[in-house]
This record gives C-alpha cells, sequence and structure tokens, in this order.
C-alpha cells in the first residue's frame, strides 16, 4: 500500500486511542462559574434547562445575515444622530426579517413545537433593541470595519479548544469581536457571559495569529444586549484569561475521565438565586455522601456503576465526533498544511477543488472538473472556504450532510435556509474544502441515563436516606 496511506491510517489508528476532545467555551464559561455545574452536564447529563430558544436563535440568524448587509452599508462612526440611523437600518433589513420569521415559523410548525403569540412581536423588538445598542455605543466609538464574518465556529486543536464567535469585524490593523444576547443586560453582566465572550476572545487571537495569547490583532470584544453594549475592560480581559485556561484545562480533564478535584464557588450563583440546577446538584451530592457513608442499596449502586461505564463509554464517542480535525492538525504539525491535505485527499478524508452550482432551499449543489467523489450520502461534511494566512480549522466553515453524489455533482443539505443565505455571502466564493464531520449528539444520549439514575434513586433508596 502506498506509504501517503499508511501514514494517514496510522495517525487515525494512533489518535483514537488518545482523548481527542474540545472544550466548548460556552463550556468553559460554566465551568468558570462553577465546576459542579459543568459536571452536572458532563458527566452526569442533567441539562438545566429545556428552554425553547426559538426567539434567541431567530433573532441570531437575522443579525448574521443583516451584519454584512444592511448594517454594515449604513455604519457611521462618531454618530451623533443614532435614532435616525436605527431607523434606518431597520427599515431596510426588514426583508431579512421577515423572511426569516417565516422560514422559522415554517419550521416550528413542521416540527409541532409550541410558538407564542408575541413570537414575532418579541423578535422585532429585541432586533430593534441590538440595533439601537450597535449604534449607540459600537458605531459611536469604533470605525467601520472593511468585512464582517457571522457564526465563525473556530477550532483550536492544541489548547483543546473549539467555539462559535457570533461576530468578528476585521480591520486593517486587526479585529473586533462581537457576541449577541437577546436579553437585557443593562443592569448586571454576569460571569458566564464574560467568560465565554474572553473564551472567544482566545480563540479570534489563534484564528488572526495562530496563537492564543498574541493580543496584537485584538481591538476590543464586547457583548451586544437589548439596552446596550458592553465593553470589557482590558485588565478585566487579561485577568480572567488565566481562570479560563484552569477551568479549560478542568473541563477537559474531566470529558476524558480523569479524577479532578471540584473547586466550589465561594458564592453559589445557582443556590443562592434558588434556580432550576441546584436540585440536581443536591441529589447528585447526596448520591456521592451516602456512597461514602456506605448506605447505598447493593442493587442501586450497582445500577449507578452500570450508569457511569455508560456515561464514560458516550463521553467517548463524543471524542471521537472530534476525530477528523485531531488527523487533519496532527499531519499539518508533521507534514506542513499543503502536503498534509494532499495526503488527506488521496485516502478520502477531504475532497478540494469545488465550485458553487446553484441552491435550492436548503440544499446546496456544488461541482468540480472530475466524478471522483469520495463522499456517501448522509456523510455529514464541514464545508471549509480556505482564506489565506488562516489555518485551515479557524477559516469560515459551515456543515452540512451529503443528499447525493452523481458524476461530478454533489448535493448537500445545510441546516437551514438561513445557513445557505449566510454560506453565500461570505464562504462559496473561497476555495472550497469539503472535510468529514461527526454531529456530536452527547446531551441527548447523556440525558435518558440521568433520567433513569434519579429513577432508579426514587424506587430504590429508602425514603428516610433520601433526605
Ligand atoms: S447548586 Fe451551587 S454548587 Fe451546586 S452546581 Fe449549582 S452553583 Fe454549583
Amino acid at each position: 500500500m502506498n506509504t501517503d496511506i499508511i501514514d494517514v491510517r496510522k495517525t487515525y489508528d494512533y489518535l483514537r486511542k488518545c482523548q481527542t476532545h474540545l472544550v466548548q467555551s460556552s463550556e468553559i464559561a460554566t465551568a468558570c462559574v462553577c465546576q459542579n455545574l459543568f459536571k452536572l452536564d458532563y458527566p452526569f447529563g442533567a441539562t438545566r434547562s429545556d428552554k425553547d430558544y426559538l426567539v434567541a436563535n431567530t433573532v441570531h440568524d437575522i443579525m448574521s445575515i443583516c451584519m454584512s448587509g444592511p448594517i454594515l452599508e449604513n455604519w457611521h462612526s462618531g454618530l451623533e444622530n443614532y435614532e435616525k440611523v436605527t431607523k434606518k437600518i431597520v427599515m431596510e433589513s426588514s426583508e431579512i426579517v421577515n423572511t426569516i420569521i417565516k422560514d422559522t415559523l415554517d419550521i416550528a410548525r413542521r416540527e409541532n413545537r409550541f410558538v407564542e403569540d408575541t413570537f414575532e412581536l418579541q423578535v422585532n423588538d429585541i432586533y430593534n433593541g441590538l440595533i439601537m445598542g450597535m449604534t449607540r455605543r459600537l458605531m459611536k466609538k469604533h470605525e467601520r470595519p472593511s468585512r464582517v464574518l457571522t457564526e465563525v465556529t473556530i477550532t483550536n486543536i492544541k489548547d483543546h479548544h473549539e467555539g462559535r464567535i457570533d461576530a468578528i469585524l476585521e480591520y486593517s490593523n486587526g479585529y473586533g469581536l462581537l457576541d449577541w444576547k437577546s436579553y437585557d443586560l443593562s443592569n448586571t453582566i454576569s460571569g458566564r457571559e464574560k467568560w465565554q465572550l474572553i473564551a472567544n476572545t482566545l480563540l479570534a487571537n489563534f484564528r488572526y495569529r495562530r496563537n492564543e495569547d498574541d493580543w496584537t490583532g485584538h481591538n476590543f470584544s464586547c457583548i451586544i444586549h437589548n439596552s446596550g453594549v458592553y465593553f470589557p475592560k482590558t485588565e478585566t480581559t487579561r485577568k480572567e484569561v488565566e481562570r479560563i485556561k484552569a477551568n479549560r484545562k478542568f473541563a477537559h480533564m474531566v470529558l476524558c475521565g480523569e479524577r479532578v478535584r471540584v473547586q466550589r464557588p465561594k458564592f453559589c450563583p445557582v443556590c443562592d438565586k434558588g434556580l432550576e440546577g441546584s436540585k440536581e446538584c443536591l441529589f447528585y451530592q447526596r448520591d456521592a455522601r451516602l456512597a461514602y457513608e456506605g448506605k447505598l442499596p447493593a442493587q442501586y449502586e450497582k445500577m449507578t456503576k452500570q450508569f457511569f461505564a455508560k456515561r464514560y463509554a458516550i463521553l467517548k464517542e463524543r471524542a471521537e465526533t472530534h476525530l477528523h480535525k485531531h488527523v487533519v492538525y496532527s499531519l499539518i504539525c508533521k507534514h506542513g498544511e499543503e502536503e498534509a491535505l494532499r495526503r488527506l485527499e488521496k485516502i478520502g478524508i477531504l475532497c478540494r477543488g469545488f465550485s458553487f452550482d446553484f441552491d435550492i432551499d436548503e440544499k446546496v449543489i456544488f461541482s468540480r472538473a472530475d466524478d471522483n467523489i469520495p463522499l456517501e450520502p448522509r456523510r455529514i461534511v464541514r464545508i471549509i472556504g480556505m482564506e489565506e494566512g488562516k489555518s485551515i480549522l479557524s477559516c469560515i466553515n459551515e456543515q452540512a450532510s451529503v443528499m447525493e453524489v452523481r458524476n461530478n455533482k454533489i448535493t448537500l443539505s445545510f441546516r437551514s435556509k438561513i445557513a445557505v443565505r449566510r454560506a453565500k455571502r461570505q464562504l462559496f466564493h473561497l476555495p472550497i474544502i469539503l472535510l468529514r464531520d461527526e454531529l456530536n449528539l452527547t446531551r441527548s444520549m447523556l440525558r435518558p441515563i440521568h433520567q433513569f439514575h434519579k429513577l432508579a434513586a426514587d424506587v430504590l433508596i429508602p425514603a428516610e436516606l433520601l433526605v
């Protein structure tokens, strides 16, 4: 067999035995709030909320399209009459807003989801609030960027970190990072929001300087919310970086199944506010105490051991969803980018040379010169637009699944029509690479185990111990 192919296969075999976990910025932020809270999600699978984020997701979709359209077109720095510009942007966005609301409602009805009567009103209110915040504070302080990218997933394998950034503003001398929140933060900005913003800034440093600790390209980071903009002070950002790195390491070790001591926060933000998470936390704290005191019924103890074995097997699957990216990184470190891509192409892990043909709803058709496309229907792929000077895993990208491969054409199904619209604006004009990828279903797989665990406790632990 060709040595190039053997080399790629050996890399896969080696990495399959290693831990290929990545920690998401939102998970790092949770671990910073309380490490115990992170463990409730992984490995316990106790999701804290059943909330439907339809309104927030719709606003994100709208912002992701409007940023490089009406917002960028009407950007005036040092603006005094911000109300007039807000009105103009809102008016010029109405076609985009209405189309996205209609598409979202169509999907929600198809999926039989509950939609509040005030949905449309809420989306419009929040969008107008975000635009007001931007014109009043952001545009006043910062110049019009030369380019805007939205919903950018960046993967930094070396530091086990991944995240999706709402928007990046590009300037000739660096970048600005934006995060939208669909709720009002005027009274207080919580730790979680601040930490997620800074964790994402580390990823942006990596995208622009290939080093998360190189701040020379960083102009600003901010959270845009319903009533304004929050800019963390430079000292705050720098001060929190060490905490973020420590908690990223903690989260990574938990995912890898290593034993790590949890540090509870001095002030428990969930217990003290009486929010949903606390009862799950108390449940597992009681479980651990009873186990330590040797009071758990034998049958229950046996079941919990099985639950944990299953949970860690699921976490292993989560690590495997990142395997292809780890292989790409490892081969690039070994051979350099061009040679690594050539070897991966040879074995069919990635394909190059595609150009965009046309799209219909969520479907996009690409073609290339030859008909040797090594992808099968139902495969998940990452469509990467190769940007000059950026490492492949920090270039602009979207995820889709393969629907059909015929001759020299491939049909991909994107997550939504909005994802297609966004990709058409910022991705399809670049040289396209299709990289094999996987779906991450960890949360939905862990959750039933958590529910069984609680059910088993109700049935098998004597009532006098359940206090
Ligand atoms: S209840 Fe308090 S200690 Fe427990 S997970 Fe939540 S924040 Fe952490």
